[in-house]
């Protein structure tokens, strides 16, 4: 997907089942990234033993968590309207559901919301989830608002309990935190803190449990994912290269993959990896925000466009089938025609399987946001070129891989009656018919080999070529 698209907006997966035998309903609505999806996980983990369990609908429910994004503009307008409609389903039970804000918006706008929404109960930043039994004790003592947005000194990690709910045959890990880089567009080193990672062993006991409940496919998750510098078990530092090498060892688990990753920290070792472990898939999202490097200087991005090449064509190297996604923005303060000239050259000659492209979105409190703006309508002409290119590099991305035979790992059920999708090694959806004659289907977390015969602008559609199950 190559577009300026609203963050999407995630329901937390649900067990309505055990919902059935508690009193307390809980309703998490995610919006943003991968990392708030996990979140919003480990939040329900730790509301569990309160005797939540999670629902589809926020109707009724005695919580609902609003779990949001600050990344992009509106933020927090969006973020005031969803509560809007919260309150009024608050009334409809009587002020017994409990309504909290977390995520970025929360951490960043807290007395904000405790101002303009003052029916909130609770206003969470990312570092303080497992304080959650708490806070909604104290909630109930004081009846007031109350707000935890306080940096603590140890990661959260430290006390989050385990993850306990099954994620599914492709599930998400994080395993680093926050960010020290302060791009000049960038809020996260505000809203999430200081870099910090997980200590590996956490990390490989936690993937275990996953792959233990079905897992097949990991995706590895931080801010700044490739600056992982956690504690190993034998006391030493562990690059996040020597982490996906120990939990290759994983023996039922087939893929591997880590988001999102910073240019200056893509390590040579790290590059390595891709070739001598199988388990890594081929598919890199690494952000580069602009091909010229006057903008990246402005940035604070710490690196060139050349140190990007080299990056694509030295994995390219060591592992030929790499394919790329990418960030990029248009219309950051300072960009000239021959700027956003340099960053279209460097989309063409790289080939992206998929990229997500923005307009610059002054952020408050961010460096960038204090210079002389762009014009809307340039700033939005750019982008609708860039889109334009990156949207033909992912629909020719997806229609060379027709008539090809891919290793697809199979997740479920499809959209549609006799489907079955799986996952490429490229994370495209793939969907098969069922065999009608022998009713023969793959089952979920199978990795089998399939015959590419159609490219859709999203997904592929395509025949099961072996019934063997082969290891991706
Ligand atoms: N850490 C990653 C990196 O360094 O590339 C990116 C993390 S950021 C959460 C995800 C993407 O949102 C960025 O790569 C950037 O393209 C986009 N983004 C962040 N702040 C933005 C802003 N103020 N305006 C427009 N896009 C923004
Ligand atoms: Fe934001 Fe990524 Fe830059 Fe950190 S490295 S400030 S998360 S864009």
């Amino acid at each position: 997907m190559s577009a300026a698209t609203p963050d999407p907006v995630i329901p937390h997966q649900t067990d309505t089942r055990a919902a059935a035998k508690t009193a307390k309903k809980l309703h998490i609505i995610t919006h943003g990234c991968q990392m708030n999806v996990y979140d919003s996980a480990r939040m329900a983990d730790v509301l569990a033993p309160l005797g939540y369990a999670p629902v589809d609908a926020p109707e009724g429910a005695d919580m609902v968590i609003m779990n949001t994004c600050h990344i992009r503009e509106r933020a927090a307008e969006k973020v005031f309207s969803a509560l809007g409609r919260l309150r009024d389903m608050k009334s409809e039970t009587g002020g017994r559901m409990m309504i909290a804000v977390t995520g970025c918006v929360a951490q960043a706008e807290g007395e904000l919301i405790a101002r303009r929404a003052p029916y909130v109960d609770l206003v969470v930043g990312p570092q303080a989830y497992h304080r959650l039994p708490e806070l909604i004790a104290a909630v109930h003592r004081t009846q007031k608002i109350v707000l935890d947005t306080e940096f603590p000194a140890a990661p959260k990690f430290d006390f989050l309990p385990e993850l306990a709910a099954p994620q599914g045959v492709i599930a998400n890990l994080t395993i680093q935190e926050g960010c020290d880089k302060f791009c000049s567009f960038c809020v996260v080193p505000y809203t999430r803190g200081a870099e910090a990672s997980r200590p590996a062993a956490s990390v490989i006991a936690e993937a275990r449990r996953m792959v233990a409940q079905g897992t097949r496919e990991i995706a590895l998750l931080g801010q700044n994912v490739n600056a992982y510098h956690g504690e190993g078990p034998d006391g030493a530092t562990w690059s996040l290269a020597r982490l996906l090498d120990a939990l290759a060892e994983i023996p039922e688990l087939a893929r591997l993959r880590y988001t999102t990753s910073h240019p200056s920290d893509m390590s040579e070792d790290l590059i390595l990896a891709h070739g001598r472990n199988p388990k890594l898939m081929p598919f890199l999202h690494l952000p580069v925000q602009s091909g010229s490097d006057k903008i990246l200087a402005a940035m604070n991005r710490k690196h060139k466009a050349d140190d990007f090449r080299r990056i694509i064509a030295r994995l390219r190297e060591v592992r030929p089938d790499m394919a790329f996604t990418s960030d990029f923005i248009t219309g950051h303060p300072g960009e000239t025609d021959a700027d956003f000239a340099a960053t279209m050259a460097l989309v063409r000659e790289t080939g992206f399987a998929l990229a997500y492209s923005f307009n610059y979105s002054p952020r408050p409190g961010t460096p960038a946001a204090a210079l002389p703006q762009l014009d809307q309508a340039v700033k939005d002409a750019r982008l609708y070129e860039l889109q334009a290119e990156l949207r033909r590099q992912q629909d020719a991305f997806n229609a060379a891989t027709v008539g090809l035979t891919t290793p697809v790992l199979f997740t479920g059920r499809g959209r549609h009656p006799g489907q079955i999708a799986g996952r490429s090694l490229y994370t495209q959806p793939v969907v098969i018919e069922v065999d009608t004659a022998t009713g023969a289907a793959p089952l979920p977390g199978e990795v089998h080999m399939v015959k590419v015969t159609h490219a859709n602008p999203n997904s592929l559609l395509g025949q099961l070529d072996t019934k063997e199950l082969i290891a991706a």
